[in-house]
């Protein structure tokens, strides 16, 4: 069957099903997600923070406080935000950055730039009063937006910034969480809040000969100005006679690529599977937009977003972007049955995924390096990537595209990068090649949490995690935790974190004004809880899934097992999470939390 719409050239889904299928089945590996190493041994110096001044020092801390928050970034920042706007005073956060941010205090790569519209991604902003200056804002002006909350919040007082976690310890006679750092500090807690981010642990690939390499690189994440020159907006004058190597595709390598593209001597970007490429069309914030904008428009524009993406259509798109329009029109809703309606987005799909690769065609000049930069995989296998000059990086002559086929880079020597025997010599090699996504929970998070009886949470989810909303778990009192384990998971992932930030403000609020000393969730809400999510799982549609290329999305391509899917989402859509945390809050009965209660007064 050939499958047309006005307008557009014809394709056959069953020849792209193959297609797809073939491209898939050259990625799968034996050894999946454990292809990549962290940064610990002898990748230790890619961990460096070179973004603070080295030897810094302080006298530990030792106190009692009412909330420790793991973490501050976005989703540190918003729970420490709506704990003072709850009244919640007594507040420390921990992180290990040397200021706030979290992703955009690491990620300040050339070129860094948020991919959802910063008028949904940045939050606070009528809080605040700022406006981002562009639709799509860069990773400065994020990175200040940090500050910003930072400062009229009142967060910094609390900020115990360049540490880690070193452990935590339920006391259960003090009724607290002990909380050390690698500064010696030990806190004292009544409640935690791990807001540890989720793309946040770099990995490397473990490709053979990694740890010979002798000249110069580091991870993305880790972006070293001070070897490239240059800085966030491009201008990287150090590398005008260098020859760099960049390992990746995904949505950091997209925004640096033209950066380094434009300044490198020579750049060789090293592919193994090319990512969708979606028009960007970034804009000034149109002040005259900004005139018309009443209270209470940023959480109207924020669920308007999560709603269309979620697959429920709406009256008006307010963002109309190349996300919504992944969503757009997908024929769905005019559906009969379930099936035809899987029938209607998959053709969506395979339709939208042609015009991404004509855009290829359209931009790239050499036809066969137009051919390797199609991606060939249902649209959400990756996360989608939106750019207007990086297909047009590869017509320049000092850029070249080594086309792996699917199966990476073969070997690093130390003078270079081998791909299909041949070595490509390089000065400098960056790594743009992600973040643990499925690994262990509290490998992620870096330490390991021992609750009531010293069990340690790694042993208690060692075949998989057991939950209340993903936040609270049987045997850790009065921890409260953002992931996306057994909790929800947007696009716009900051619209999660913030509805995660008012539940959490909302129910140490409510142990204050209730005596509560004590919640933990019950067994039962466990299983319950489970069996809502195993309900989703039935029926989501989703990001990922076993039909798609390898990535982060699904575990490499790896089978899951019963533990793998005990770390799920609530794949019923972003809006259908948030409404659950909605209902469980006005209900006002704290259901499937057992409580106890100070003794006497409580205490702090
Ligand atoms: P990704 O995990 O998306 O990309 C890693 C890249 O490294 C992939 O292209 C991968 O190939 C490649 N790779 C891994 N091993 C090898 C190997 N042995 N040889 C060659 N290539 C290899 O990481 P990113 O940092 O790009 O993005 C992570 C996430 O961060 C994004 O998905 C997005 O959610 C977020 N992000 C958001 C941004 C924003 O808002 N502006 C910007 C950047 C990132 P393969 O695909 O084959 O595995």
């Amino acid at each position: 069957m050939n499958a047309t719409k006005k307008g557009e050239a014809s394709f056959s889904p069953e020849a792209l099903r193959d297609k797809y299928r073939l491209e898939r089945e050259k990625r799968l590996r034996a050894d999946g997600s454990a292809q990549y190493v962290d940064f610990s041994g002898v990748y230790a110096d890619f961990d460096k923070d070179p973004y603070v001044e080295p030897g810094f020092t302080r006298p530990a801390v030792r106190e009692k406080t009412e909330v420790v928050i793991v973490g501050g970034g976005f989703g540190g920042m918003l729970a420490a935000t709506r704990l003072r706007q709850a009244g919640v005073d007594s507040i420390r956060i921990v992180e290990k950055g040397g200021d706030f941010g979290g992703t955009w205090y690491w990620n300040r790569y050339p070129g860094a730039a948020c991919d959802v519209e910063s008028y949904i991604y940045m939050p606070l902003l009528e809080e605040t009063g700022y406006i981002p200056t562009e639709k799509y804002a860069k990773a400065t002006e994020i990175f200040a937006h940090c500050q910003r909350i930072g400062r009229q919040f009142d967060l910094y007082r609390a900020a115990l910034f360049q540490t880690s976690v070193a452990g935590m310890d339920w006391d259960d006679d003090a009724r607290r969480w002990i909380v050390t750092t690698d500064r010696g500090d030990r806190l004292a807690a009544r409640f935690v809040i791990i807001a540890g981010g989720v793309l946040h642990k770099a990995k490397l690939p473990g490709i053979p000969g990694i740890e010979t390499f002798k000249g110069h690189s580091f991870h993305t994440s880790r972006w070293d100005y001070a070897y490239t020159g240059g800085g966030p907006m491009g201008g990287l004058d150090r590398l005008a006679d260098k020859r760099v190597g960049i390992i990746g595709t995904g949505a950091t390598a997209v925004q640096a690529i033209p950066h380094l593209g434009a300044s490198a001597k020579q750049l060789y970007v090293f592919q193994r599977t090319p990512s969708s490429i979606g028009a960007r069309n970034n804009q000034p914030t149109d002040e005259a937009w900004v005139k018309t904008l009443r209270p209470g428009w940023q959480h109207e524009r924020i669920v308007n977003f999560s709603a269309i993406v979620s697959g429920r259509p709406q009256e008006v798109d307010l963002v109309r972007d190349g996300w919504t329009y992944i969503f757009e029109d997908d024929g769905s809703a005019r559906a009969t049955t379930p099936e035809e309606a899987a029938q209607q987005r998959l053709l969506s799909d395979f339709r939208k995924m042609e015009e991404i690769r004509a855009r290829v065609d359209a931009l790239v000049k050499d036809p066969a390096t137009a051919e390797a930069l199609k991606p060939y995989y249902y649209q959400l296998c990756k996360r989608p990537c939106f750019h207007d000059e990086y297909l047009d990086t590869f017509n320049r002559p000092n850029v070249q595209l080594v086309d792996t086929e699917g199966k990476g880079v073969e070997r690093i020597t130390p003078t270079g990068v081998v791909v299909k025997g041949k070595e490509y010599p390089v000065d400098c090699l960056i790594y743009a090649s992600g973040f643990e996504v499925s690994s262990e929970y509290t490998r992620r998070l870096g330490f390991d949490i021992r609750g009531r009886g010293g069990k340690s949470l790694r042993d208690s989810w060692a075949e998989g995690a057991s939950t209340l909303h993903g936040m609270h778990s049987r045997g850790y009192p009065n921890l409260l935790m953002f992931s996306t384990t057994q909790s929800g998971w947007a696009i716009n992932f900051v619209h999660i974190l913030d509805e995660q930030a008012k539940h959490a403000a909302y129910i140490i609020e409510q142990c204050r004004e209730r005596g509560i000393e004590t919640i933990e969730a019950t067994e039962q809400a466990q299983q319950q809880w489970w069996e809502v999510i195993l309900g989703t799982l039935a029926r989501g549609v989703g990001f990922g899934g076993p039909e798609c290329t390898p990535g982060y999305y699904n575990n490499e391509g790896a089978a899951f097992g019963p533990r793998e899917i005990r770390m799920a989402g609530y794949a019923g859509g972003t809006l259908e999470f948030i409404q659950i945390l909605h209902d469980w809050r006005n209900s006002g009965d704290l259901a499937g939390l057992e409580v106890t209660r100070a003794a006497a007064t409580p205490n702090m």
